[in-house]
C-alpha cells in the first residue's frame, strides 16, 4: 500500500513540478509498459510509426489517435482481440524493453520477483460500464490496480475533509460489478474508517438503509443522488436522527444546486449542522473517480485530478484539436499508473464547461489540476441523453436539472411516448411529479409547464400529479440499480 505521505508533498507541489512529474511517468508509461504490454497499442503506435520513446510530455501523446468506446466493444466482440486492451507482460517482453538494472531484478528475483510481478500484471478483478445504449464493457484491475484505487479514494476523502478521527461512511451506492460501489468501499479499507456498504435501495430497501444509518450514526454518506435525496426526505418525515452528519458525497451523476439545497434543508431537520455536499466525477475507464473541495452549496471548485496517476486533455469535440485552458471541451483522459485494461487518449464523450485549470484552486489551495464540475454530454457517444421528441433535440440531462432544482418538487419523472403507442403517430412527452407538502397542483403544472419550455424549447404534453408513494413505485427507487428518471417507451 503506497503512503498518504507522498500525497501531501504533491497536493501542494509547484504546478511546474507536477506537470514534470506527470510528463516522467506518462514517459515512462508508455515505454515500459503500454507500448511492449499492449496488443492494442502496440500496433497503435506501430501503424502509425510513432517510437514509444519520442513520447516524453503530454503535447508528445497528441500524435497518438484518440481510443473511443467503439474500439473497445469492437475489441471485446472479436475473441482473438478480447484482451487487446489488458497488458500482458513477458520474460521476452521484459527483457527487450526494461532499462537494464530493473530487467536484471525480475530475471534474477526468483520466485519473491515472480510474485511481485504477479501482482502487479495479473487481473484479479473486474468492473464493467453501465450499458446505456451498448453492450457494458469489462474493465480488469491488477492487485496494483486496486491499490492505485484505494490510494485515488484515499486522496478523495482527503480533499472532500473526510479525513477526522472519528469518521464513519455509510456507503449507499448500489451492490453491483461498477466502480462506485467498490471505490468507496475500498476508500474505506485503505483509510481504515468504519465503512458500511448497505448496496442500496434494491438491497436494503429505504427502511433498512435509514435504520442502518440511525443505528451507526454516520458522519458522511456517500451515494447517488436520487436515492440519497430519497433518503434524506424520507428520514425528514420519519424525525429520524441525522445529527452526526456532515458531509455527503454523491456520485454517479450531475449535481444541481438546487438538489444540494434541498438534500440540506432535509438534513437540516433531522438535526445534522454545517453539511457539505460534494459531487463527484468518475468513469469505469479511469478506474478511478474525482471529487470537489467543499465549498458553499452554490458554487463548485472544479473536481481535483491526480496529475501522477492520470491525465485528462480536453478537446474540441469536432476537429480533435485542443483547446485553450480552461475553455470548454471534450475530457480525454489517459491513465498513467494502471496495468490490467489500460486506454490512452479515451474520448469520454463528457464536456467539460470552463474544460481544465491549472491554477491553485481558490478554496482549499491545492495545486492539483481541476476540471470543470459542469459537464454534459457529446451527441455522438451518448445517444440517450440528447434525444429527439417531436423533432426537437432534447437535452434530457437539462431537463433533469430544471426538475430536480425546482423547490416545489418532490419526485419526478419523465416518460416519452408515442401517442396509441402507434410508431407512426406524434412523440409524446409526460412529466410525473410529485409536489412537496402544501404546494398547490394547479400552480406547480403551470409552473413546470413554464420552466420546460423555456429550457427545452419544448412544451410537456401533459403534466400528471402523482401521489408520492405512486411516483417512487414508478421510479422502481427499491426495486431498481438505478432509478428510472426517464422512461423512453417509444417502439425502437
Ligand atoms: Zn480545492
Amino acid at each position: 500500500m503506497r503512503r498518504l505521505g507522498d500525497w501531501h508533498a504533491l497536493e501542494r507541489a509547484p504546478t511546474a513540478e507536477l506537470r514534470a512529474l506527470q510528463n516522467a511517468r506518462l514517459a515512462r508509461f508508455v515505454r515500459e509498459e503500454l507500448y511492449p504490454f499492449s496488443p492494442h497499442y502496440r500496433r497503435v503506435f506501430d501503424e502509425q510509426r510513432i517510437m514509444p520513446e519520442s513520447i516524453r510530455t503530454v503535447d508528445d501523446l497528441r500524435r497518438l489517435p484518440f481510443t473511443t468506446k467503439q474500439d473497445l466493444l469492437a475489441a471485446q466482440i472479436d475473441p482473438a482481440r478480447r484482451l487487446d486492451f489488458v497488458l500482458q507482460p513477458s520474460q521476452e517482453k521484459i527483457r527487450a524493453h526494461w532499462p537494464l538494472g530493473k530487467k536484471l531484478a525480475v530475471l534474477l528475483g526468483g520466485e519473491r520477483k515472480r510474485e511481485e510481478l504477479r501482482f502487479a500484471y495479473t487481473p484479479n478483478f473486474v468492473t464493467f460500464t453501465t450499458g446505456r445504449s451498448s453492450d457494458p464493457v469489462s474493465f480488469t484491475y491488477t492487485p496494483h490496480d486496486l491499490d492505485v484505487l484505494g490510494e485515488a479514494i484515499a486522496r478523495m476523502f482527503d480533499i472532500g475533509v473526510v479525513n477526522a478521527l472519528d469518521e464513519r461512511l455509510i456507503n449507499l451506492m448500489p451492490f453491483a460489478p461498477h466502480l462506485a460501489f467498490w471505490a468507496v468501499t475500498l476508500g474505506g479499507f485503505t483509510t481504515g474508517r468504519m465503512i458500511l456498504p448497505t448496496g442500496g435501495g434494491k438491497v436494503m430497501g429505504t427502511d433498512g438503509n435509514l435504520r442502518m444509518i440511525e443505528r451507526a450514526k454516520p458522519t458522511c454518506l456517500v451515494g447517488v443522488p436520487g436515492f440519497v435525496y430519497h433518503l434524506m426526505r424520507q428520514a425528514h418525515e420519519e424525525k429520524r436522527d441525522l445529527s452526526k452528519v456532515r458531509t455527503v458525497v454523491l456520485g454517479a451523476e450531475k449535481v444541481p444546486p438546487g438538489l444540494k439545497a434541498k438534500m440540506v434543508e432535509h438534513l437540516e431537520a433531522c438535526g445534522a449542522k454545517n453539511v457539505r455536499i460534494l459531487g463527484t466525477y468518475g468513469f469505469t475507464e479511469a478506474r478511478m473517480a474525482f471529487v470537489e473541495c467543499p465549498t458553499s452549496i452554490d458554487t463548485s471548485s472544479g473536481y481535483h485530478v491526480q496529475p501522477d496517476l492520470g491525465l485528462f486533455e480536453v478537446v474540441d469535440p469536432k476537429s480533435g484539436e485542443p483547446v485553450a485552458e480552461g475553455a470548454d471541451g471534450e475530457l480525454v483522459y489517459s491513465g498513467i499508473s494502471g496495468h490490467g485494461t489500460c486506454v490512452v487518449r479515451y474520448r469520454t464523450g463528457d464536456l467539460a464547461i470552463g474544460g481544465q485549470t491549472w491554477a491553485p484552486c481558490p478554496h482549499c489551495g491545492r495545486t492539483l489540476p481541476r476540471i470543470a464540475s459542469e459537464l454534459k454530454r457529446t451527441s455522438e457517444q451518448h445517444a440517450l441523453s440528447l434525444t429527439k421528441i417531436k423533432g426537437t433535440l432534447v437535452d434530457l440531462a437539462q431537463m433533469g436539472v430544471v426538475l430536480a432544482s425546482m423547490p416545489e418538487i418532490e419526485e419526478w419523472q419523465a416518460v416519452i411516448s408515442k401517442k396509441n403507442d402507434d410508431p407512426l403517430e406524434l412523440d409524446e412527452l409526460e412529466i410525473r411529479v410529485a409536489p412537496r407538502h402544501g404546494v398547490s397542483a394547479e400552480a406547480l403544472t403551470a409552473k413546470v409547464r413554464k420552466e420546460i419550455l423555456a429550457a427545452n424549447e419544448i412544451a410537456p404534453t401533459r403534466v400528471q400529479v402523482l401521489p408520492l408513494d405512486e411516483l417512487l413505485r414508478n421510479l422502481g427507487m427499491e426495486t431498481e440499480l438505478k432509478e428510472k428518471r426517464f422512461l423512453d417507451k417509444r417502439p425502437k
